[in-house]
């Protein structure tokens, strides 16, 4: 047997939540954000899966070439624009959609030479303060964009920086601002990420841009993916490796951080940190040992951690184990481990196998 644990990841549930995106949003045209490596599902297998959005979003151009390398032929987008000129002419050759957002790439896409012109979105600042052109100076950026022999379709593109937060009436006012700052404007617009366009339909305009909700997790704090009649793509699952009875008293771990209140049997399983399970998940973070819930108890490890089997004396070596996923949300165990289920889902290490499942084909583990 080799190292039970595995990331298995489910086409057919982000394929659903893909269909939960279009139901949720009918009239726009959907970008699938596939950044960091498909939030660690595999930027090429999910981007494959998701052949039906019509487009993509990924952060820089080695994730955009890896797509067109793999016959993917859809827009896609560049969501932190371009970094230098030195990118301008694959930018242009493998057709990707810089989001530019400083008067600066502006200047390079005038004074370079290019194969080909480019589309791009010209981003703006709508209140979250991070990337963006101030919405005052956006008409004069867009009049130098159409002058420019560089550049072909202009979009307008901001991002909602308090989305996560239904009672936030920034949202609100960002879809405000972002209509306001260039009411004449005639290209396509761009707003909305999972939050966005599950919350404020009126955040939705031509293109919507879901990450979070495709792989199955809720981007409210405070509720689940389930809770939107999503299914969450991805399962870290493992299997006990050892069961060990201890006296009460007895210290578990590093640091001896879990004390046995009495005599009980402690399960040992294989996934930790070195895994990308959040070393700060305290004593009591769920777990699922065959399907039922447990907890887990004293400190992570790199490879290895600990679980409360007092209500399973059954429990064997080789049982199964779900940290997170199907009947387990990646939410709770965030909630528990104070991130966000985006920082979980990202943080999967490149040493976890992961075996895809999809109704038309047979498990593959790569
Ligand atoms: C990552 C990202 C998204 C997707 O956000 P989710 O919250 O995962 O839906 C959308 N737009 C931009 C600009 C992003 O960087």
């Amino acid at each position: 047997m080799s190292r039970p644990l595995r990331a298995r990841i489910d086409l057919d549930a982000l394929r659903h939540n893909l269909g939960c995106v279009r139901a949720a949003a009918p009239q726009s045209r959907v970008m699938a954000v596939v950044k960091a490596n498909g939030y660690g599902h595999g930027l090429v297998r999910v981007a494959q899966a998701l052949r039906e959005a019509e487009g993509f979003g990924v952060a820089c151009l080695e994730e955009a070439v890896r797509l067109r390398e793999t016959g993917i032929q859809h827009p896609i987008t560049l969501l932190e624009g371009f970094f230098d000129r030195d990118e301008l002419a694959a930018v242009s050759h493998y057709r990707t959609i810089p989001v530019l957002h400083t008067e600066r790439q502006i200047r390079q896409l005038e004074s370079t030479g290019m194969p080909q012109p480019i589309d791009v979105w010209l981003k703006v600042d709508t209140g979250m303060h991070r990337l963006g052109f101030a919405p005052d100076t956006v008409p004069a950026m867009y009049q130098r964009l159409q002058a420019c022999a560089n550049v072909n379709g202009i979009g307008l593109f901001s991002h909602l920086g308090y989305a996560d937060d239904r009672r936030s009436a920034q949202t609100q006012r960002q879809c405000d601002r972002f209509k306001s700052v260039f009411e004449d404007f005639s290209g396509v617009r761009s707003l909305a990420n999972s939050g966005g366009l599950l919350g404020w339909p009126e955040t939705q305009f031509d293109w919507i841009r879901p990450g979070l909700m495709l792989y199955g997790i809720s981007p409210f704090s405070g509720d689940t993916g389930p809770d939107h009649g999503l299914r969450p793509v991805m399962t870290l699952e493992s299997k006990l490796i050892a069961v060990n009875h201890f006296e009460r008293g007895a210290a578990v771990g590093y640091g001896g951080a879990w004390v046995c209140p009495e005599d009980m049997p402690v399960g040992v399983v294989a996934a930790g940190y070195g895994d990308g399970y959040p070393r700060h998940a305290p004593t009591g973070t769920p777990m699922l040992v065959n399907g039922r819930r447990t907890t887990l108890i004293g400190r992570v490890s790199m490879d290895m951690l600990c679980v409360d089997l007092r209500e399973q004396p059954q429990a064997c070596i080789g049982d199964s184990v779900v940290l997170w996923g199907q009947d387990l949300p990646a939410e709770e165990i965030a909630r528990c481990a104070g991130t966000i289920p985006y920082e979980l889902v990202c943080a999967i290490a490149s040493r976890v196998p992961v075996e895809v499942i999809e109704a038309a084909s047979a498990a593959v583990v790569t």
